[in-house]
């Protein structure tokens, strides 16, 4: 029997951002509990962090369950201009992300303000750097990006684990 109907489960939303619509094919198991999601993004935050979508026996509710948003805002610079062509391709890309609030752009610049809940900033030049091909990726800018990943992961870490002390600073 073939399965025609790419969206399912509507009474149990992707646990990660919420939407209804999940796809039938994109799901995990985490602690004898099968989830369905609705993109592959939110399939690979799961895996990264699933303590901070799903509750557990001993600690209860996870921090999504309990409507936990995480706002961040940042500034992603290029070292050259982007052409406008460019620059729009990868506003679409990083518009339709899961989590992404709001983009405003400029021409050797965006501000991107987003969910960490459910997008980081490295998902976001992810996108960004296949948006404009492996080429260009130096053109952005390097400066405190490790610094930023390190800490927004040490974050989620710290919430997906509430038990735990200061295991991550
Ligand atoms: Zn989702």
């Amino acid at each position: 029997m073939s399965r025609v109907s790419p969206f399912a489960k509507e009474d149990r939303p992707c646990p990660v951002c919420g939407m209804k619509a999940v796809h039938e094919a994109l799901w995990r198991a985490h602690l004898g509990i099968k989830h369905y999601f609705c993109s592959q993004q939110c399939v690979d935050r799961f895996i990264a962090h699933p303590g901070l979508y799903t509750g557990h026996p001993k600690t209860g509710p996870s921090e999504k369950q309990k409507g936990r948003v995480q706002i961040k805002r940042h500034k992603i610079l290029f070292s050259e201009p982007i052409s406008t062509q460019s620059m729009a391709e990868i506003l679409e890309a990083v518009r339709v992300m899961m989590g992404v609030k709001s983009l405003n752009a400029h021409r050797e610049a965006f501000y991107v303000t987003y969910d960490l809940m459910e997008v980081s900033l490295e998902d976001i030049e992810k996108t960004i750097e296949l948006t404009l091909g492996k080429i260009h990726s130096p053109m952005i800018e390097q400066v405190k990006r490790g610094w930023i990943h390190y800490t927004e992961e040490c974050e989620l870490e710290n919430l997906a684990h509430p038990s735990k002390e200061g295991g991550c600073h």
